[in-house]
């Protein structure tokens, strides 16, 4: 029987399937479209997620396909420099089209085995005790032990669970479209500073060949919504804002979007569960979803691959934690979110003008740098801090990558096993993590033991004490 079915091969999936296959574990992605899509949707990585590359051995990958830009995020899409001191070895965007973010995905998935299957729907899913069964659109059906719906905002995992996506719907719209113009690019950069001057929700962005994503504001404009927009629509919109349509013409992709905020009401359903856009979605402007979708994936793939084979401690909580510890949302029992309590950071992106001056205000605050750093470590997920209770300021952080003499820390994680670094040479955590025994500079504890996505789970130097936690992460020891 398959281990897991990951419905859905966008970068939530893929990373999903990689993760799992570190482990072992048999992963099959159905995606529904037969062939790869050219529409561009995220443009960038956040320190975080590049890390998370670091972590996985990607990061050559996506640094030769990207470009680094020295801002540390967009926080409601204000673009500000790095604040100094930011705990990452990545402090910048990594500018890099979603499209190449999925294929560099797509090829780890397939190098570390897992089977991808294009032109594959899912339309129905039921479950036992023992397992899941995966109804496709051309009648076939699946078994697996396991079946993660990753399957975007619209998903139908999540619609034929019954789970809830209560949130705030959408207060504006935005028109987009990935077209060519006929003006020359300084003209269009020149315009579109001024306008955005007032209307931050106007903008342009080269995407390479002649093609620029133009985004402007369409509020009230459309009758129907889930109608695709047209040329001429957008045309006009340019238009009402800039005076020009910069003679816009042959269209990529032409959509509109809003800026709705919603989260499902629970991750897990039995033997099925929910990452990425299929379990939270939230407006673009601060670039959030492709990187919350690729963590979701790191945090859940270990938890995941741990219940497949057996070793999860008792008390193990899949289906919480997730990259959504971002978001500033409480865990409820069971796996259950409280929905609707993150305020919406891009709030002050609104054009209301009590916004504008939040805005304008929040703007001002981050040329200080302390709240700068606050919101970009938020923003970026790299202040993330699960909560394993008391002790030193380390303990539930993900750790930023240091040097050891034997090389990055970095670098020993690609495996995806949980790590002891031991700088006092008489820990062992043999049968349980990978382990090493080294000193770095960098580092002024004794021992600390990472997770496989890197979160400090105990810092200390006392073998007992060790030895009770190793269990609590990792299950029982492997002889
Ligand atoms: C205009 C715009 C700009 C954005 N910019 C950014 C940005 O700068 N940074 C950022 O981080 N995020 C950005 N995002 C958000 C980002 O694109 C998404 O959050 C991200 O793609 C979510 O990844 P996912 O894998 O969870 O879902 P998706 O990328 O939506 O992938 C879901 C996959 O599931 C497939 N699927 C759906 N239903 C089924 C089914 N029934 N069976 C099988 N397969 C199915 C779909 O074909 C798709 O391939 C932007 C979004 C938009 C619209």
């Amino acid at each position: 029987m398959i281990d897991v079915i990951v419905a859905g091969g966008g970068p939530t999936g893929l990373m999903l399937a990689s993760e799992l296959r570190l482990h072992g574990v048999r992963a099959l992605v159905l995606e529904k479209d037969a062939e790869p899509t050219r529409i561009v949707r995220s443009l960038g990585l956040h320190a975080r997620s590049i890390e998370v590359m670091d972590q996985r051995g990607l990061l050559e990958r996506f640094l030769a396909l990207g470009q680094q830009y020295p801002v540390g995020g967009f926080f409601a899409g204000i673009s500000k420099p790095a604040p100094d001191r930011l705990d990452t070895a990545h402090p910048y965007v990594l500018g890099i089209p979603q499209t190449t973010t999925d294929r560099l995905l797509a090829e780890h998935a397939a190098e570390l085995g897992a089977e991808i299957r294009r032109g594959c729907e899912l339309v129905g899913l039921s479950q036992d005790d023992h397992g899941v069964t995966a109804e496709l659109a051309d009648g076939t059906q699946l078994r697996s032990r396991y079946l993660v719906g990753c399957d975007g905002g619209r998903s139908t995992v999540r619609e034929l669970l019954g789970v809830g996506f209560p949130g705030e719907p959408a207060r504006v719209e935005t028109l987009l479209g990935e077209v060519e113009v006929d003006v020359p690019p300084e003209t269009l950069a020149a315009v579109v500073a001024e306008v955005r001057k007032t209307h931050v929700r106007f903008g342009a962005v080269p995407l390479g060949d002649g093609v620029y994503r133009l985004v402007a504001p369409a509020d009230g404009v459309a009758v129907d919504r889930t109608v695709p927009p047209t040329l001429e629509e957008l045309r006009q919109r340019l238009r009402v804002f800039a005076g020009t349509d910069f003679g816009a013409h042959s269209p990529r992709w032409l959509s509109r979007f809003g800026d709705a905020t919603r989260l499902a009401e629970r991750y897990r359903t039995g033997r099925v569960l929910l990452a990425g856009d299929a379990a939270h979605i939230h407006p673009p402007t601060g670039g959030q979803g492709l990187n919350l979708g690729i963590q979701d994936a790191f945090n859940l793939g270990w938890k995941l691959a741990a219940e497949v084979g057996g070793w999860a401690p008792a008390g193990h909580r899949l289906g919480t934690g997730g990259a959504a510890g971002q978001l500033p949302h409480r865990t409820a029992p069971g796996g259950r979110r409280r929905a609707g309590q993150h305020p919406r950071a891009d709030g002050a992106a609104v054009p209301r003008a009590g916004s504008q001056a939040v805005r304008r205000l929040v703007s001002d605050l981050m040329d200080f740098d302390d709240v700068n750093r606050y919101l970009i470590e938020k923003i970026t997920a790299i202040g993330v801090r699960y909560d394993f209770g008391e002790g030193h300021e380390l303990l539930g952080r993900r750790m930023r990558d240091v040097g050891l003499k034997r090389g990055r820390l970095y670098r020993l994680m690609h495996g995806g096993r949980g790590l002891l670094l031991d700088q006092t040479g008489r820990l062992s955590a043999a049968g349980w993590a990978d382990q090493v025994v080294d000193v770095s500079e960098e580092l002024d504890v004794p021992a600390v033991l990472l997770r496989p996505d890197g979160h400090v789970a105990w810092i200390g130097e006392d073998q007992q004490e060790l030895l009770s936690q190793l269990p609590k992460w990792f299950g029982a020891a492997v002889s």
